[in-house]
């Protein structure tokens, strides 16, 4: 059985999943004319690269959504890796609380499917060092016949960065995805008052036509119209805070 669950959301669109773990973890490939956007690497369990390289023969591009464990597991196996400044701390000494005994833990915990037969959790180590650029707000990369832009999305961690295409797809990382789990903005590092402003953001965005969480369900149905009416709710509300706790929508919960 493979680890990676491939969904192609389009001809030149790919969804690599993580469904033999609980958390569920999404990575993303962007295939253009001349390059190719790998958003997000997943846990490190199997190798991400052997499946991005049967999908393209083109130059991958590597970007971080933000610098958590969950995602940055294949980062050592590209010679290139992009972050915004905020998250880049992170990446090189290291992210508060995750060492590699806890997120070894963590990553045997609730499996589902068997591990690669390759895989020993014993040689695991989380990846640590320098980003070759940065991604920061309203920068475009341009893949060839197709752009994808950089929205910064603080609130989830300091440096957090979404996506959207010229497809209208939006790739919004750990900032919205659906409900299984609560988007996690109740450690010392997130801002419950940030990821408010990101909803409000994303909220604005024009064009968005299909929203792609980076965990749990693949798509996210969530209008525009419902992701403001959260953010004026939890604001008129005053639970923009830590502490406030499980606040749940119809598409999405949040925990301050
Ligand atoms: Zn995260
Ligand atoms: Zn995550």
């Amino acid at each position: 059985m493979e680890w990676f669950t491939l969904e192609q959301i389009d001809q030149q669109t790919v969804a690599i999943s993580e469904y033999g773990h609980w958390e569920k973890v999404r990575s993303f490939l962007l295939i253009g004319q001349k390059e190719a956007l790998l958003i997000d690497t997943g846990l490190g369990i199997g190798s991400i690269k052997e499946v991005v390289d049967r999908l393209t023969d083109l130059p991958v591009r590597v970007v971080l959504t933000h610098v958590h464990w969950d995602h940055i597991g294949g980062v050592g196996e590209f010679d290139n890796c992009y972050v915004h400044p905020l998250d880049r701390e992170w990446l090189e000494q290291g992210i508060p609380v995750w060492d590699t005994a806890s997120v070894r833990k963590e990553l045997m915990r609730e499996l589902s499917q068997p591990l690669p037969a390759e895989f020993d959790i014993s040689r695991f180590e989380l990846f640590q060092g320098r980003p070759t650029g940065h991604l920061l707000d309203g920068m475009v990369i341009d893949l060839g016949e197709r752009k994808v832009r950089v929205i910064h999305t603080p609130g989830h961690s300091p440096g957090h960065v979404s996506f959207i295409d010229d497809n209208g797809y939006l790739f919004p990382g750990d900032c919205l995805y659906s409900s299984e789990t609560p988007v996690y903005s109740n450690y010392p590092s997130t801002s419950p008052q940030d990821l408010v402003m990101t909803l409000e953001k994303l909220g604005n965005q024009p064009d968005v036509r299909r929203i792609f969480g980076s965990h749990n369900q693949l798509e996210i149905q969530v209008s525009s119209q419902e992701l403001l009416a959260s953010v004026n709710y939890l604001r008129v509300n005053d639970l923009v805070r830590h502490g406030t706790g499980l606040h749940n929508f119809k598409a999405f919960s949040l925990l301050f």
